[in-house]
């Protein structure tokens, strides 16, 4: 395992749409792990693959909030996101020191596969919901200076 360096502010970059992961082996896996041994580092709440320089479609979140389980989030499709949650702010590892406030469903199911190419389906609420949400944005180019408002101390 290794840590990998993250993108910073290169909006170029960030702002690229991620490809679909066809291959399950064991590179795939490999990268899974550097991806979880990054975030545990970082103490983040997810990352996205293309803040790890590389433009697939893969994702880790933790679903817990505990940091217990970095799930991977593999070709991740929204089934349903419901409601209205706009009570937090928003960090992200590839824009430190910022904050952005970003209005996000309050619940949201995702279809994706996991690191053996299996399907899964997941449900979350809340701020894992606000979490899913963030990451998934990140495979199509989304960043927080693109869908929040960037939240200043004087606010
Ligand atoms: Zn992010």
């Amino acid at each position: 395992m290794a840590l990998r360096k993250i993108v910073k502010n290169d909006l170029e970059f960030l702002g690229k749409k991620s490809r679909p992961v066809t291959v399950f082996d064991e590179k795939l896996a490999a990268l899974i792990e550097d991806m979880r041994e990054t975030l545990r580092k970082e103490e983040g709440a997810g990352l996205a693959a293309p803040q790890v320089g590389i433009l697939r479609r893969i994702f880790i979140a933790d679903i817990h909030c505990d940091g217990s389980i970095y799930k991977e989030f593999i070709n991740p499709e929204i089934i349903s996101a419901t409601g209205k949650n706009d009570r937090y702010y928003e960090g992200c590892l590839s824009f430190p020191g910022r904050s952005f406030n970003v209005t996000r469903a309050h619940k949201v199911t995702m279809r994706a596969q996991d690191v053996k190419g299996e399907f899964f389906e997941f449900t979350a609420e809340d701020f894992v919901a606000r979490c899913l949400l963030h990451e998934f944005d990140h495979l199509n180019g989304l960043t927080l200076p693109i869908v929040g408002k960037e939240v200043f101390e004087n606010d």
